[in-house]
């Protein structure tokens, strides 16, 4: 992008707050250190504390969800080799969850444990934690988890916000995209995926539609179904996952073959994977 324009990427740039003019067919920008800069659009991509979207709505901070999750990364040299598989692994349990997998071509793992807490505090979301917490939130815990754990390099604590969905995210020449508008829990891994998506469809409505308040409205129309439904199953996910009848080792069998089946899992995951951004409807 910067080879096309040197001055289209400006980093520390915080946006404080914005105006459109309707007539001029443009929308102003100010941002933390007084500057205004003009453009024909403005797309908050500014994740789930959006500013963009607190003007636009208005609708207050994010809450807590009543998750937290454990994050941490682990040099794959340092895990028993049976760990070292290139999957992800779903660990699930009452009330908690872990899901790990490989980065960076195989050479970090990547450790996520979700437990649900009402312990945490609300001023700060995210935190270092100990790994003598970490291993406390998953006691009585296969022993592969613990080694996990124990071979995070720093263990942080992350509290999960959600926010009630919204019913439209665009407003003239301006527009929201990823974690502004749709904040998810991320129990179907879809979060960055949505916004990944949503900047593609955003860019084929821009490039196809004629006035930029009509290819954002066309934008936002052909993906709010799709995001609304991946927020509504992630939260029914973390009902799986952590379901009470995982509680005892016959009745997670019996839970376990019943949602894991082939059939299960292809009414959970099929309609996702199919998508198409470059022929979605506009
Ligand atoms: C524990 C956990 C596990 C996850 N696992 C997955 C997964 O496996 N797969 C997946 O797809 N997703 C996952 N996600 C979700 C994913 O991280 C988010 O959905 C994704 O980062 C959202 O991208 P975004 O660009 O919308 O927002 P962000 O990544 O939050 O980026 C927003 C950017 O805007 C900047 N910003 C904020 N305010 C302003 C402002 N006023 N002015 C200018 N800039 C501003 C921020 O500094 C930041 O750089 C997970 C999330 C969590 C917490």
């Amino acid at each position: 992008m910067r080879a096309l324009s040197p001055e289209a990427i400006r980093l520390d740039s915080k946006c404080e707050r914005f105006e459109q003019d309707g007539a001029a067919g443009t929308v102003r920008v100010q941002l933390a250190d007084g500057s205004m800069h003009e453009g024909r659009a403005l797309i908050g991509a500014d994740g789930v504390h959006s500013a963009v979207r607190r003007q636009l709505f208005g609708d207050g901070a994010a809450s807590y969800s009543g998750c937290m999750a454990w994050r941490g990364v682990i040099p794959v040299e340092k895990l028993p080799a049976h760990l070292v598989r290139p999957v992800g692994t779903n660990w699930v349990g009452p009330g908690r969850h872990v899901i790990h997998y490989p980065l960076r071509g195989g050479k970090l793992m990547n450790f996520v444990g979700i437990v649900e807490t009402q312990r945490w505090m609300a001023e700060s979301w995210t935190q270092r934690g100990t790994h003598e917490e970490c291993h406390a939130d998953f006691e009585g815990w296969h022993d592969d988890v613990h080694s996990l754990i124990a071979y995070i390099d720093v263990p942080y604590r992350w509290a999960l916000m959600a926010r009630p969905p919204l019913p439209h995210w665009t407003q003239g020449r301006v527009a929201l995209l990823g974690d502004a508008c749709h904040p998810t829990l991320p129990f179907l891994a879809q979060g960055a995926v949505m916004a990944i998506e949503d900047g593609f469809v955003l860019g084929r409505a821009l490039a196809e539609v004629e006035g930029v308040p009509q290819a954002l409205q066309r934008y936002e129309a052909a993906r709010i179904g799709r995001t609304s439904e991946i927020v509504r199953k992630s939260t029914e996910n973390g009902r799986r996952f952590h379901n009470p009848a995982l509680a005892d080792a016959e009745g997670a069998a019996a839970y376990v073959d019943r949602e894991w089946s082939r059939e299960r899992i292809a009414e959970r995951y099929e309609w996702l994977f199919r998508y198409r951004v470059d022929e979605v409807d506009l």
